[in-house]
């Protein structure tokens, strides 16, 4: 016999996970795929790469406008992004859980900015990683970094 799923049970999902510039520099790459693995998430692909505006200007489109567009835009430019895949229940609050938030020095202790990051006195959050906030989002940010997916 087979005992049903539990009705919390969500569904099996991917997200677009950012290792930014920062944290590639910082030599963390490494250790944001092990959190992500050691969560129990699977890594569906995983590419080192250079951004450029146009791919910036599509991945950041809802910020457009605001004051920190620009220093974020420069910065993402600044050097690669590991970017990456992730694929299981419920990864995309799963891994901005895992991330913390967005403000590296209000982060939780246990998550990737609250151990990782702070602030470090400039003008952008260099917060080491970005994570989908939607299904929707999800969707998108994967066509955008991998268009072969
Ligand atoms: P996220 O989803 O937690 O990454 O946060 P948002 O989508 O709101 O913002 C995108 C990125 O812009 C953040 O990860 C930060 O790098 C940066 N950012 C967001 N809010 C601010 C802000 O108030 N000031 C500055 N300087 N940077 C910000
Ligand atoms: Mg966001």
């Amino acid at each position: 016999t087979t005992l049903p799923a539990e009705p919390s049970t969500p569904a099996v999902e991917r997200t677009l996970v950012l290792v930014k510039p920062d944290g590639v520099r910082r030599g963390l790459s490494g250790e944001v795929l092990r959190r992500i693995e050691a969560k129990g998430y699977t890594l569906v692909a995983v590419e080192l790469k250079q951004a450029t505006t146009e791919l910036l200007a599509a991945h950041y489109a809802e910020h457009e406008g605001k004051p920190f567009y620009q220093p974020l835009v420069d910065f993402m430019l600044s050097g690669p992004t590991l970017a990456v895949v992730a694929e299981g229940q419920g990864v995309i609050p799963g891994f901005r859980s895992l991330a913390g938030a967005t403000n590296p020095t209000e982060a939780a202790p246990g998550t990737i900015r609250g151990d990782l990051g702070r602030d470090w006195g400039l003008k952008v959050q260099q917060n080491l990683v970005h994570g989908s906030d939607s299904t929707e989002s999800a969707a998108r940010e994967i066509g955008l970094w991998f268009p072969g997916l």
